[in-house]
């Protein structure tokens, strides 16, 4: 469903020349979770925003049901990323002078196929919340919020970077759950960077990068691999 084949990237030239990914091959399945691991460094968000549009790789391609990114023309990758891809970051990125409901709706701009609002608030234990502005809520909430901003369009590819970077420990474990929800109830494939290690019971693959790098690509059973989480 999504293939990244033999993807190379650097940044910088001569001295400060830095080779960040060294041949990228991953084949994901739809509706699989696959999670990132790596050091700070290692390339994961890099390889994010290559397989989200947002950056090209020197070589290599990404194909999508069989259609390759490079091939796709201004328009066609803008529809790309509108229709098929959802983001979320670490900083949630939420628009200040709009409420939680608008927040979400953004996220549905020009898209044919967007879940009815109420149903993402009510998933997202956000019904409470619909009418309050960003700065009305906690950590969690915002981050809820950013999610359903990715998923009303319900997009085939969800890309989280280290979606519970910002938050505490057990928001997070509440906030990859909800992830989880998400994968089971939309059938989205997922690809997450996070080192919280509650991922363990929900990562479908289990992928590390070091030195640019796949060190370690694994289907994760049953779920429970927890000694395999490092890198
Ligand atoms: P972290 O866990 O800290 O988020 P990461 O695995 O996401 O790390 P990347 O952000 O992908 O790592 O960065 C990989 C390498 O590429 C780093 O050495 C970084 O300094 C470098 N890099 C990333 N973006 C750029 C850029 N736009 N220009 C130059 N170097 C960059
Ligand atoms: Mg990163």
């Amino acid at each position: 469903f999504l293939e990244i084949k033999g993807i190379k990237k650097h940044y910088g030239e001569g001295e400060s020349r830095v080779e960040v990914l060294n041949g990228i091959d991953i084949e994901v399945n739809k509706g699989e979770i696959v999670v990132l691991l790596g050091p700070s460094g290692s390339g994961k968000s890099t390889l994010l925003n290559i397989i989200g549009g947002i950056d090209d790789a020197d070589e290599g391609y990404i194909s999508i049901d069989g259609e390759k990114t490079a091939d796709m023309n201004e328009k066609r990758l803008t529809q790309y990323r509108r229709k098929h891809l959802g983001y979320v970051f670490q900083m949630y990125n939420l628009i200040p002078n709009l409420t939680v409901r608008e927040n979400i709706e953004v996220g549905a701009y020009l898209s044919d196929k967007a879940l009815d609002t109420d149903e993402i608030l009510n998933t997202l234990g956000l019904s409470d919340h619909a009418d309050k502005k960003p700065n009305q809520l906690s950590g969690g909430q915002q981050q809820r919020t950013s999610i359903g901003r990715a998923i009303i369009k319900n997009p085939d590819i969800l890309l989280c970077d280290e979606p519970t970077g910002a938050l505490d420990y057990n928001t997070s474990k509440d906030i990859l759950k909800l992830i989880e929800d998400v994968n089971k109830k939309y059938g989205n494939t997922i690809i997450i960077v996070t080192h919280n290690d509650a991922i363990k019971n929900m990562a479908d693959r289990v992928i590390t990068l070091r030195d640019g790098r796949i060190r370690k690509n694994y289907v994760n059973d049953n779920k429970i691999a927890a000694a395999d989480l490092e890198w």
